[in-house]
């Protein structure tokens, strides 16, 4: 007899979310999280696109803004407008959505155990550890982000690769709230810089990126007028996609930012992260109701499924993204104006699934104007991918 059908590690939004799913089926559920106080410190721009409406995941309260379009910088400092006429993205209350969240599953029956850090998950026998003393369930679930030691014991052999993620909350002048601004920085790439509007006086200014924290918070502070005012300082790391990382061992699951169920070009992990937290609850509820392990791997093979395309063309554009110069992009941009790849961009742009537009893009052979030292070989891979 186990102490739980089901714990899960980590209470972030996709723990949470999962916790909530399969407490509300009627398993016995434990949600733990070494935090004192869910969702802070913030550590998240938290733009979503309207996509996450699909997940009906997010209730409207925790709306701080809605997002129309993006200014896109060039190193020169050329700017496109993209936009739709409609919404296309919504700013999050990050750290009363988590709350919420977490209170969601704690509601819904899931035990919680708030304050109590997991130091071991026992793989064989389905077993975790905290400083208190040791849970027996039938699925662990760990969703306790990026820097999870359960994914590296499960993937001894892949580098955990990670993202620096370094953001200000700042009040600034009065601003237009409909559209955020993307900068490219040659020093950040394959990163960017973000600044996003949270209320006519407040917005997030962010960048990720792998180069040192220092050359990034250099970058990071340049970006801000004499009239800001920085309010708090945020850091966090993001995991990279890596196709051949294990999700599942025997009865332990790997869950959202663990899993490294991001998008690789922007880093945002809360709608694939549901997303996976709706496969994952199915498939666990299933291998519970019919005893059989072998639904732990399906949960795996779906996610593949579901994401690996997407996040394998991603890649590639993040690989070409990497090597170009400020000069190439200054040029991109320039060709982006004369060839009217705003509307291309604005027609088929979508933050969560971008192969439409790179379809379009590489269709129309407008792809080699933009970047004439693309080469064949990583456009082949790019086509591949679509
Ligand atoms: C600067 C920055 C900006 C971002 N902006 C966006 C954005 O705009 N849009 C977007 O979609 N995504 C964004 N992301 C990514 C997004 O925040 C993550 O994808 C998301 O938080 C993942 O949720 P999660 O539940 O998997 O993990 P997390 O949110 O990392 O939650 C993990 C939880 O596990 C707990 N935990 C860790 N170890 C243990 C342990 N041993 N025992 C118990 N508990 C433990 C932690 O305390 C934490 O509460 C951003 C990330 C960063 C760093």
């Amino acid at each position: 007899m186990t102490d739980y059908d089901v714990i899960v590690v980590g209470a972030g939004p996709v723990g949470s979310t999962y916790a909530y799913k399969m407490a509300k089926q009627g398993y016995d559920v434990a949600l733990f999280d070494m935090k004192n106080r869910i969702g802070q410190p913030l550590q998240c721009a938290g733009l979503v696109s309207t996509n996450i409406s699909d997940t009906k995941n997010l209730p409207e309260q925790f709306i701080d803004n809605k997002i129309k379009g993006a200014n896109l910088y060039s190193p020169d400092n050329t700017c496109i407008r993209v936009e739709k006429e409609k919404t296309v993205a919504y700013v999050l209350d990050r750290v009363m959505y988590d709350k919420y969240l977490f209170d969601r599953a704690h509601d819904a029956g899931a035990a919680t155990f708030i304050g109590e850090k997991v130091v071991d998950v026992d793989l064989k026998n389905t077993t975790v550890k905290t400083i208190e003393r040791k849970y027996s369930s039938r699925i662990i679930t760990v969703a306790s982000g990026p820097a999870s030691n359960t994914a590296k014991k499960m993937n001894p052999d892949i580098e955990n690769k990670t993202f620096l993620g370094l953001q200000y909350t700042v009040k600034t002048e009065e601003q237009d709230m409909n559209y955020v601004d993307l900068r490219i920085n040659q020093e950040l790439l394959p990163g960017f810089i973000w600044q996003i509007p949270t209320s006519p006086f407040t917005k997030r200014v962010g960048l990720f990126t792998d180069c040192s924290y220092k050359t990034a918070e250099t970058i990071l502070k340049g970006q801000l007028k004499s009239t800001d005012t920085i309010i708090e300082k945020h850091n966090g790391i993001i995991p990279r996609f890596n196709s051949k990382k294990r999700i599942v061992e025997n009865n332990t699951l790997l869950l959202g930012d663990s899993a490294s169920q991001v998008k690789p070009t922007t880093g945002g992990g809360l709608i694939s992260g549901f997303n996976c937290a709706q496969l994952a609850s199915k498939y666990s509820s299933l291998m519970l109701d019919e005893e059989d392990n072998d639904y732990l791997l399906s949960y795996e093979k779906e996610y593949h499924k579901l994401y690996d395309n997407e996040f394998k063309a991603q890649q590639n554009v993040q690989n070409i993204i990497r090597d170009m110069t400020e000069d190439d992009f200054n040029y991109m941009f320039r060709k982006l104006r004369e060839y009217n790849v705003d509307r291309i961009i604005s027609e088929y742009g979508d933050m969560d699934n971008q192969t439409p537009l790179l379809k379009q893009l590489v269709k129309t052979g407008v792809i080699f104007k933009l970047v004439p030292k693309i080469g064949v070989r990583r456009l082949k891979n790019i086509w591949k991918s679509l």
